[in-house]
C-alpha cells in the first residue's frame, strides 16, 4: 500500500478561535464544507468552551446544526470533532451530535489552570470520567496534551511530564493521543524524542501531532513526526490559528503547504491541493486578510496545473459544492 498520512483540518476551531474577526455561523458551515470538498475527512469543527472566554466559538451547536441541514457528511465518511476542556463541555458535545470529542490537558500546571480553570489532576479525573461515557455514546475520544514542547508561563516543559500524562491517558483507555506544540517552540529532535516517549507510555494509542508554525519550524516538525511513524497531523487552511490563552500564539501548519510537502514526497493525503488552496483563499477573503500565512496560496502549485485541472477548483470558488466533488481525485 502506498504511504499515506491523515490530515485533520482544524481551521474551523483552532483557526477561528483566536481571530479578531467573528465569522457568522453560515461562513463557518461553508468553511467546513470547503474543507470536505478539498478532501478532509476528520475536521475539528467546533469547541464547547465558555462563550464569554472564547466568543468566536459561542455558536458551536448552530454550526453543527447548519452542517446537518446542508449536507449528509456521515455518508461522505466525514467525522466532526468537538474540542472540550471539561465535563460540561463534554456533555454539550454529546448532545450537539459530534462524532468525536477531543479533550485537552495541558502539560504545565499554570497553563492548564489558565486554559481550563482546573488543575491537571482535576482535568485528568474528568477525562477518566468521560472515556467510558464517550464509548457508551459511540463517540470517538482523543486527548490533546497541549503545550507539550514549552509553556508561555513556565518555560521549558519536561518531556518526562509529557510521558507521565500519556501513561495516565493510556490507563484510562484513551484511543488517540495528540502531542501539541501550542506555542510553536518545538524542533524536529524534540518531536522525535516526545513521540518516542509517548509511544512507550501509551503503546496502544494512536498518535497525532499538532504543530504551530510560530517560529517557522512547523513543517520540519511535521516531517520529523512522519519519520517516527506518526500517521495523523493537524493542520489549518491558510495557516490560521492560535490559543486565546497563550500570548503571541500564531497559526497551525497550513493545510495546503503540508499537503504540498507530503504529496511531493509521494505520500497520499486524500486531499486535492487545488481545492485546499481555493478554500484557504476564500477563508482569507472572509477574514478580511490580504494574505494568510500559508505559502501555497501565493506561490501556487508545482508543476503548474493544466486548465482542465483548474476548472474544478473554480467551481469550488463559486460555491457550488454539489459539483465540487466530481472532478476531484481522491
Ligand atoms: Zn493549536
Amino acid at each position: 500500500m502506498a504511504p499515506q498520512i491523515e490530515i485533520v483540518e482544524v481551521s474551523p476551531r483552532d483557526g477561528l478561535q483566536n481571530h479578531p474577526t467573528l465569522l457568522p455561523t453560515r461562513d463557518k458551515v461553508q468553511l467546513v464544507l470547503k474543507a470536505v470538498a478539498a478532501g478532509a475527512r476528520r475536521i475539528e469543527a467546533v469547541s464547547f468552551v465558555n462563550p464569554k472566554a472564547v466568543p468566536q466559538m459561542a455558536d458551536a451547536e448552530a454550526v453543527l446544526q447548519g452542517l446537518k441541514d446542508e449536507a449528509d457528511l456521515p455518508a461522505q465518511g466525514v467525522r466532526l470533532i468537538g474540542l472540550v476542556l471539561n465535563r460540561r463541555g463534554f456533555d454539550r458535545a454529546a448532545v450537539a451530535g459530534v462524532d468525536e470529542v477531543n479533550f485537552v490537558v495541558v502539560a504545565s500546571e499554570t497553563f492548564n489552570q489558565r486554559n481550563q480553570g482546573a488543575s491537571i489532576d482535576q482535568t485528568l479525573a474528568q477525562i477518566a470520567e468521560v472515556v467510558p461515557l464517550a464509548a457508551q455514546a459511540g463517540l470517538g475520544m482523543g486527548v490533546t496534551i497541549a503545550a507539550a514542547f514549552g509553556c508561555p508561563f513556565e518555560g521549558e516543559v519536561d518531556e518526562a511530564q509529557v510521558g507521565r500524562l500519556a501513561a495516565e491517558l493510556a490507563s484510562f483507555g484513551v484511543a488517540e493521543i495528540a502531542i501539541a506544540d501550542t506555542i510553536g517552540v518545538g524542533d524536529p529532535a524534540a518531536v522525535v524524542r516526545r513521540v518516542g516517549i509517548v509511544r512507550a507510555a501509551a503503546p496502544a494509542a494512536r498518535l497525532r501531532c499538532h504543530f504551530h508554525n510560530t517560529r517557522n519550524t512547523g513543517l520540519a516538525n511535521a516531517y520529523a513526526a512522519w519519520t517516527t511513524g506518526v500517521e495523523v497531523l493537524d493542520a489549518s487552511l491558510g495557516g490560521i490559528g492560535g490559543c486565546p490563552f497563550a500570548p503571541a500564539a500564531t497559526g497551525n501548519i497550513p493545510t495546503e503547504d503540508t499537503l504540498y510537502m507530503f504529496s511531493r514526497m509521494g505520500i497520499a493525503t486524500g486531499y486535492d491541493l487545488h481545492y485546499a488552496i481555493d478554500a484557504a483563499r476564500w477563508l482569507g477573503e472572509r477574514l478580511g486578510e490580504a494574505a494568510l500565512p500559508g505559502m501555497l496560496g501565493r506561490a501556487g502549485v508545482f508543476p503548474p496545473s493544466s486548465p482542465g485541472e483548474r476548472r474544478g477548483a473554480k467551481i469550488c470558488v463559486a460555491g457550488h459544492l454539489e459539483d465540487a466533488g466530481s472532478g476531484r481525485t481522491p
